[in-house]
């Protein structure tokens, strides 16, 4: 968050002695004339009288930093005093700056940027009517039940049988994908684009918060507020940070792209992988192989599928195997038998 200066203000303090309200940028009570005290606090004139200063000695005073309190008399004095203004003091040794970056109150911008009021006729707030006490115990209940229940039927079904099973057929499929080295359509942001790409199109979407402003951006800003500068002038400032739009664009560059997928099936158990005639601007890709072998367990059908090539190879139709079978019936591991 960037904090934006918008324009100074006059705030007032309250004289303790008498409790006139006094300017803030006077040192001593308009009224009785005692200093202002160390401890008081500047408060927002009414919102709605103000204007922001214009005079330039008063903003410069406003940015030197907080006044401080003379050690012998109490008297407030610029940042940059060396000696009191009322009693001549020494002020390099002692004096005591007032506090300074307290937000003092929210201060409403009047315009575009202002929030917006809540309209009158507020909606009633719906009331939840207390549940009966009984109600809820059976609630907790049966949701204890339905707990209960599921862990139940999950360790069921992650339970596994011991089966003896025969393999009755096997099947096997591989296959390769071909790639061609073309041109190939994508899209990034304009910076992530290699230089020897065409750019088709662009457009400006939203990339990242900063808070600094950028070629495109859009700056968000907070509701204004007011700070206390410690020299009865206060600060009036807005937090902001900018919504950074960048060029996305789409562009064609050369590159590998998946042009045909070629597949062999067989029934044995000698799976061989798809020869690709490749051109010049061609290359074998992915290559992945899917293995399928059938059981049959006393008139009970199974079938495990793997990619376990040497697994495959041991399933000679006939051959006895062990199978372990979950509740659902499916086959999670399997192994010939010795
Ligand atoms: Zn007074
Ligand atoms: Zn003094």
């Amino acid at each position: 968050m960037a904090r934006k200066i918008l324009g100074y203000i006059e705030l007032v303090w309250t004289c303790d002695s008498c409790g006139t309200k006094n300017p803030g940028a006077i040192k001593s009570c308009t009224s009785c004339g005692a200093p202002q005290p160390l401890g008081v606090r500047f408060e927002q004139v009414d919102p709605n009288t103000f204007n922001f200063i214009k005079d330039e000695a008063l903003i410069r005073m406003a940015r030197s930093g907080p006044d401080k309190h003379c050690p012998y008399c109490g008297t407030r004095n610029l940042a940059d005093a060396l000696t009191c203004v009322q009693c001549g003091g020494d002020l390099t040794v002692g004096a005591t700056s007032r506090p300074s970056g307290d937000v003092i109150e929210p201060y409403p911008l009047e315009g575009k940027q202002s929030q917006p009021q809540p309209t009158s006729g507020q909606q009633p707030m719906a009331t939840r009517t207390p549940m009966p006490r009984k109600v809820s115990i059976v609630m907790i209940l049966v949701l204890l039940a339905i707990c209960v229940f599921g862990v139940f039927m999950l360790t069921q079904m992650l339970r596994t049988d011991v089966v003896k099973a025969t393999v009755t057929s096997t099947q096997w499929e591989r296959a390769v994908t071909v790639e061609s080295y073309q041109l190939v359509n994508a899209s990034d942001w304009a910076v992530n684009i290699p230089a020897d790409a065409s750019i088709s199109s662009c457009s400006l979407e939203y990339r990242y918060d900063s808070d600094e402003p950028a070629e495109h951006s859009e700056e968000i800003c907070g509701t204004p507020y007011t700070v206390d500068t410690g020299t009865g002038v206060g600060e009036v400032v807005q937090d902001c940070y900018y919504r950074v739009y960048e060029d996305y664009c789409r562009y064609e560059t050369m590159g590998w792209t998946v042009v045909d997928t070629l597949r062999l099936t067989g029934t044995d158990l000698n799976p061989l992988w798809p020869a690709a005639n490749l051109t010049s601007t061609e290359r074998v890709g992915e290559a992945t192989e899917t293995y399928t072998i059938w059981f049959n367990a006393g008139g009970m059908n199974y079938d495990l599928r793997t990619t376990n090539y040497s697994l495959y190879q041991q399933a000679y139709p006939g051959s006895e195997w062990e199978l372990e079978v979950n509740q659902l019936g499916a086959v999670t591991s399997a192994q010939p038998s010795d």
